[in-house]
């Protein structure tokens, strides 16, 4: 984009720019908003939620896994359970897997309780806006470019919070990071949801007798399933089943041909296992196709370089840090190119702390990235990227972002035991 045309652009200025309205933004957004600063939320689509509404329907991480659940993650995150509650939205399901227990929910009602939460917090929002390019001067960020319908909008922030999942304006800014260009990233999944399954006879079928059938229907039956172990469970819709069953791998997320191909690949795949649901497994036999992934899900994109980087022994050995913001005991889950699914564990019952310095990156001032962008490593993001730890870095970051612009310094400069005290205060859980 050229300068001169810049300078025509509408203009809008705000304290707080949350770019993405997933679940650490939205979170985020709301957070910095009660804490009486202006805040922005921008976001591509036109509701909120992210993966947790585009592609998902259940939260984990609130609960530590084992046979002695704790819960690890409060304050905002609480009053969206309560919020989905009053909806009779929501259900408590043990997670078959180990990761703790799962909230599984109806995903139109949370993009409701999303905005509900950010509108009453003051929170000003725009949909159907994607941010496109930044202006920094020495090393801050002074514009961020959204493009719309209405044309092109430049927004002069004083911080700005990166949630958009890809960590697209720390990568912009120049923020290093690492991506499928230099490392292994997460394969991608199309969820699809199954209505009218006949669910008293379809949970008769244990979690290892569906991997046989799947194996079998391969050899003997001519389906291409590439996952041969993806899970099938209950939601609070009556006769409805939502999946996590198809896996495109080897793609990069950021570029945009590549995504392309795996969006046809991903409903190529939700068909066929459908096919295999309906004709090889009891209570599936009336099902239909009730809905396929807004689009298809990104595990895992641009980890940022921050000024610290959570590792797989830090996750591993449940490293505890000063700066702690919140903590997570959910397992390395990797859904690697392969047709099984890496977990490595936590001592049983322990936490690790996620560090504030995981948010705050390099090289560039004024700015904060919260979500499953933050800094850390292939492995200890494949533990830190549920959406209660996602919800748990955005209210801090929205907290900090507020407190920077309070004591006119940036978010770096946050007094830790002020963040932390604060945290607390709101019913966050750091230890
Ligand atoms: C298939 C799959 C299954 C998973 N299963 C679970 C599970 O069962 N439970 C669980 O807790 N976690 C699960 N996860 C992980 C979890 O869902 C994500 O890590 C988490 O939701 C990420 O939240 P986020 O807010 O960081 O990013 P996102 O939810 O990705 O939100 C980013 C938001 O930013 C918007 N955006 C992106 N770029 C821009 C831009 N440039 N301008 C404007 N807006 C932008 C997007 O539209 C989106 O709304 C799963 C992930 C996937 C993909």
């Amino acid at each position: 984009m050229d300068m001169v045309r810049r300078s025509s652009y509408k203009e809008l200025e705000t304290d707080v720019l949350v770019i993405g309205g997933g679940s650490a933004g939205v979170t985020a957004a709301i957070a910095a908003a009660r804490e009486g600063v202006n805040t922005l939320l921008v976001e591509r689509y036109g509701f909120l939620g992210g993966t947790s509404t585009q592609v998902l329907d259940t939260f984990y991480g609130f609960f530590t896994p084992g046979s002695h659940p704790r819960k690890v993650i409060g304050g905002i995150p609480d009053e969206v359970i309560t919020n989905l509650k009053r909806y009779d939205a929501m259900l408590i399901r043990p997670n078959t897997y180990g990761a703790g227990n799962g909230i599984t929910y109806n995903p139109d009602i949370l993009k409701i309780v999303w905005e509900s939460l950010a509108m009453q917090a003051g929170v000003q929002i725009l949909f159907h806006a994607l941010a496109v390019d930044v202006e920094t001067d020495q090393g801050r960020i002074t514009s961020v470019f959204l493009a719309t319908k209405s044309g092109f909008l430049r927004v002069r922030p004083r911080v700005v919070i990166d949630a958009s999942g890809d960590a697209d304006i720390a990568a912009l800014a120049g923020v290093p990071y690492e991506s499928a260009a230099n490392g292994p990233v997460q394969a991608l999944t199309t969820t699809f949801r199954l209505l009218n399954v006949d669910t008293q006879r379809a949970l008769q079928i244990s979690k290892n007798e569906l991997h046989e059938r799947m194996a079998q229907a391969i050899v003997e039956g001519g389906y291409n399933l590439p996952r041969k172990e993806g899970s099938i469970h209950i939601t609070p819709l009556p006769g409805t089943m939502a999946t996590n069953m198809t896996r495109v791998v080897n793609i990069d997320p950021t570029d945009i041909e590549q995504l392309s191909w795996a969006e046809i690949e991903g409903r190529r795949q939700a068909l066929e296992y459908f096919r295999f649901l309906k004709e090889r497994i009891p209570g599936y036999e009336n099902a239909h196709l009730a809905g396929l992934s807004v689009q298809i899900g990104v595990r895992e994109s641009r980890r940022i370089y921050g000024q610290y980087r959570l590792t797989r022994e830090d996750v591993l050995a449940a490293r505890k840090f000063d700066d702690a913001i919140a903590q997570c005991g959910a397992p390395i889950e990797e859904h690697h190119s392969g047709a099984d699914t890496r977990w490595e564990y936590l001592p049983e019952g322990e936490t690790y702390h996620i560090p504030y310095r995981c948010l705050i990156p390099l090289h560039c001032d004024g700015l904060l990235v919260a979500g499953r962008c933050l800094s850390a490593d292939h492995d200890a993001h494949a533990s830190v990227r549920s959406m209660g730890q996602c919800m748990a870095m955005g209210q801090a970051a929205g907290i900090a972002a507020a407190w920077a612009i309070h004591h006119h310094t940036t978010p770096s400069e946050v007094s830790i035991p002020s963040l932390q005290n604060r945290l607390r205060q709101i019913g966050a859980i750091l230890d």
